[in-house]
């Protein structure tokens, strides 16, 4: 089972779900091997910015058939190749060589478009997410996403991929209320042969 947080550094909700949730599995630890990455991007989280310090959105930068440079868009720039990125790089490294079985990626999204989306097969994942969060599920998230980790991770790699958008209206305390049960379960819910 592979959390990541903070791909994003202006979501900093992302980040602290995905630490409460390293607190909670250490007072109960899951029965799959657990990886949680809290922060991703390390250098947009310490200036709360969405971007890396290289200015690449890395949420567009990973090495799929739909990657795209796009500097006119600076908000959304996918860098100057696929996986140009180091934090790229090394998510890429550790899905390959931790082969996870099912990954939740956390981001946080604008007013009442909170959802878990899902790409590959994770329908059953989301399902199982929404049964405690109470999100919306949906498998579109209703506008390009080139290079995204979903599309790389899921779509292309096989791996059940939820990308857990919380809602930017809701307090961070509140965000991880509503999502502790979704995540822990996920680290408790047996694998399927
Ligand atoms: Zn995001």
């Amino acid at each position: 089972m592979l959390i990541l947080g903070g791909m994003h550094g202006d979501e900093p909700k992302s980040v602290f779900v995905a630490q409460e949730l390293v607190a909670l599995l250490s007072e109960s630890p899951p029965t799959h091997t657990t990886i949680v990455v809290t922060i991703v991007n390390p250098d947009g989280y310490e200036r709360g910015v969405r971007r890396n310090a290289r200015g690449v959105d890395i949420n567009r930068n990973f090495p799929t058939r739909d990657w795209k440079t796009s500097p006119q868009h600076r908000r959304f720039h996918g860098g100057v190749k696929p996986a140009s990125e180091s934090e790229t790089r090394a998510i890429v490294r550790l899905v390959e060589s931790r082969r996870p079985v099912r990954i939740v990626t956390i981001h946080s999204i604008s007013e009442y478009r909170h959802c878990n989306n899902y790409d590959g097969p994770a329908g059953a994942l989301a399902r199982r997410m929404a049964k405690f969060n109470k999100y919306p599920v949906t498998s579109n998230i209703g506008y390009p996403t080139p290079g995204s980790f979903g599309t790389w991770a899921g779509i292309e790699g096989g791996i059940p991929t939820v990308t857990l958008e919380l809602p930017s209206h809701h307090s961070r305390k509140r965000c991880w209320e509503d999502n502790a049960q979704a995540l822990s379960s996920c680290c408790h819910w047996p694998v399927e042969p």
